[in-house]
């Protein structure tokens, strides 16, 4: 890692919090990270997870344990996230009230306050434009809300039903808006998810006219038997949300999401370090391993603050070394200057960044370990214009993913192949390969079951040479089961001893229920089918997916789909088309 991270000088601030949790006294480097508008419920900054961590370690300090500190991410008014540690222990002045709290950042505070110096005044004016926003916190569990105006008053603070019928007596509720309003309180009531309305209300104009006010709500977790905390929420003056995103504010050389530099500036940057006199300019591609099933499982929000912590480390172990831009939800580009070319110079940034992506949620992710694959190639020694290495590096990457992802691969013309075959090659499968919409897999099964009513081989064995390009599948047969020999197959088979067939007996009673034996990962047939395993593994059969036709409740062909020497994580949407295909097919074996 570049940074210092040793001592604790990267000192966010010091504050006197109360027992509301609400911020009393702060330094302005404090409030200068948590923005101009900036409301003093502390723990809405901190994230939603985090917060129960700080919970905690307050009750400690109540009870007498002492200074207690906790490491926690902490939200800056531009909406990222940075991980700090705050020292908490009971205020001298007053222990029984308040509480002192030192925030130190860990590694990136600093740097990154450095990068946005110069947004920070443009912000900072522009933030001055708005006017404050009220916060609320409702606990559904007490059913208590508390409102919260300006920085430090408590405006209202009641159950649920109190706060309703006070706004419908001073009749600060349009009549437009009402059924808004009773919506979003059935909403709170219930702890919805993330609510966001536009009501017509008094609130930003002392009662007198009514005006447009948005209102968003969030959900703070407790993970652990997975209830809802607490529904925090901020209301804004509609008007107001336009000038926070009056676009002279935004930066158009970054990624909104990470602040790493954007496609566009990162493309340009890399051009501009070929012309600059630099010994070596390396291109590396990064893209973390099976990201989607992290999506799928925690959620998308879960999956973009993977994507900040990973967009933190790459930053970080790059360092003063080049830069670093996204390029794609998950793929990350980095251009490192004067660091050689060789395998042994560039592996130790390498190295750094998986170790750290991969540690960073060991454990935490249930089964799915989080891995990143990499692909390099470096002027002057591999090519001399962006195109051609981007490509080489492309290339690279698309090798390490193949050879079963979590690694990195440094371009070598002996191994990989020269730039020429890479560009032929590109033309004629990658592209297909690599980038085949959902759209386009749909309109190839729509087409498959069309050409599939025309019953020669002929076609068959090109519906299935087709299913290989578009679902990177290495090869499909159906075989008969009394034979155990191929029918049809791509690419051709010729008649084998051995086959899924051999196994059948084994796994037969997985087809009562289903027609269907998938394994993303053939390591998982070891326990249940220990000898179809051996099979599969002699064969180098990474994934495979099973169709069993049926006659009468009687299989009579299986078709089996392979993926070899690399995992394919074949969506469900796939296995869908699989099975309408496989299902095609059946049906005219046995009808046609
Ligand atoms: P592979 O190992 O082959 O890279 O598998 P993968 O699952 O990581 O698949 P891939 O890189 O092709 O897909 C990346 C996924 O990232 C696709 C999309 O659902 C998701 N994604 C794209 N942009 C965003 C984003 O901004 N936020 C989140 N949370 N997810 C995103
Ligand atoms: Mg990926």
């Amino acid at each position: 890692m570049q940074n210092n991270n040793s001592g604790f000088d990267h000192v966010i601030g010091d504050a006197v919090m109360d027992k509301h949790y609400n911020l009393k006294v702060a330094d302005e480097s404090i409030y200068s990270y948590l923005g101009a508008t900036a409301v003093p419920l502390f723990p809405a900054y901190i994230y939603p997870d985090d917060r129960k961590l700080l919970v905690n370690a307050l009750e400690a300090v109540d009870n007498g344990e002492g200074e207690r500190y906790v490491t926690v991410r902490l939200k800056s008014f531009v909406d990222k996230y940075c991980v700090v540690i705050i020292f908490i222990k009971q205020s001298s002045i007053d222990p029984k009230q308040f509480y002192e709290l030192n925030i130190y950042d860990i590694v990136y505070l600093v740097k990154e306050y450095e990068d946005i110096k110069a947004q920070l005044k443009k912000l900072k004016l522009s933030m001055q434009l708005l006017k404050p926003v009220l916060l609320f916190d409702y606990n559904p569990k007490t059913d208590e809300i508390t409102v919260f105006s300006d920085r430090d008053v408590v405006s209202f603070k009641g159950r649920l039903e109190e706060l309703h019928n006070d706004l419908m007596k001073r009749g600060a509720v349009d009549k437009s808006s009402l059924s808004g309003v009773n919506r979003l309180f059935t909403s709170l009531k219930s702890a919805d998810e993330g609510v966001s309305c536009t009501l017509n209300m008094t609130t930003f104009s002392d009662g007198k006219e009514m005006k447009p006010v948005n209102i968003r709500t969030a959900s703070v977790m407790d993970k652990e038997n997975n209830s809802v905390l607490s529904i925090v929420g901020v209301l804004s003056p509609a008007s107001d949300t336009s000038a926070s995103m009056d676009p002279r504010y935004i930066n158009s050389n970054l990624d909104p999401l990470t602040g790493l530099y954007n496609k566009a500036a990162i493309k340009d940057l890399a051009i501009e370090a070929l012309n600059r006199d630099h010994k070596s300019v390396t291109y590396a591609m990064l893209d973390l391993d099976n990201f989607k099933e992290v999506n799928d499982t925690y959620g998308h929000m879960f999956g973009d603050e993977v994507i900040l912590n990973v967009a933190r480390i790459v930053k970080d172990a790059v360092g003063k070394n080049g830069y670093v831009g996204r390029v794609g939800g998950d793929e990350f580009f980095v251009v490192l200057l004067d660091m050689g070319t060789e395998l042994n110079e560039l592996r130790p940034v390498m190295r750094s960044i998986r170790a750290q992506v991969e540690w960073a949620y060991k454990g935490r992710l249930g089964g799915i370990r989080l891995t990143i694959s990499i692909g390099c190639a470096s002027y002057s020694k591999d090519a001399d214009n962006y195109e051609d290495l981007f490509k080489l590096a492309d290339h690279c990457l698309y090798c390490a993913k193949s050879k079963g992802r979590d690694r990195f691969v440094v371009y070598d013309r002996e191994k990989h192949g020269s730039l020429e075959d890479i560009k032929a090659n590109d033309d004629k499968a990658i592209k297909i390969e690599r980038k085949v919409s959902q759209r386009q897999k749909l309109e190839f099964v729509v087409d498959a079951v069309n050409r599939l009513t025309d019953w020669r081989k002929a076609v068959i064995d090109s519906v299935l040479s087709l299913m290989l390009k578009y679902f990177l599948i290495s090869e499909v047969t159906v075989y008969d089961v009394r034979s155990g020999k191929p029918v049809y197959s791509a690419p051709h088979k010729d008649e084998e001893g051995e086959s899924v067939c051999s196994y059948l007996e084994d796994i037969k009673h997985t087809f009562r229920e289903s027609n269907v034996f998938a394994y993303g990962d053939y390591f998982n047939l070891k326990m249940p089918f220990p000898d179809f395993f051996d099979y599969v593994e002699k064969n180098d059969y990474y994934s495979l997916y099973i169709y069993a036709i049926k006659d009468k409740g009687e299989i009579t062909h299986l078709v089996a789909i392979y993926s070899k020497g690399h995992y394919e994580k074949w969506s469900e949407t796939d296995q869908n088309y699989f099975s309408i295909i496989c299902k095609t097919i059946g049906d005219k074996i046995l009808n046609g």
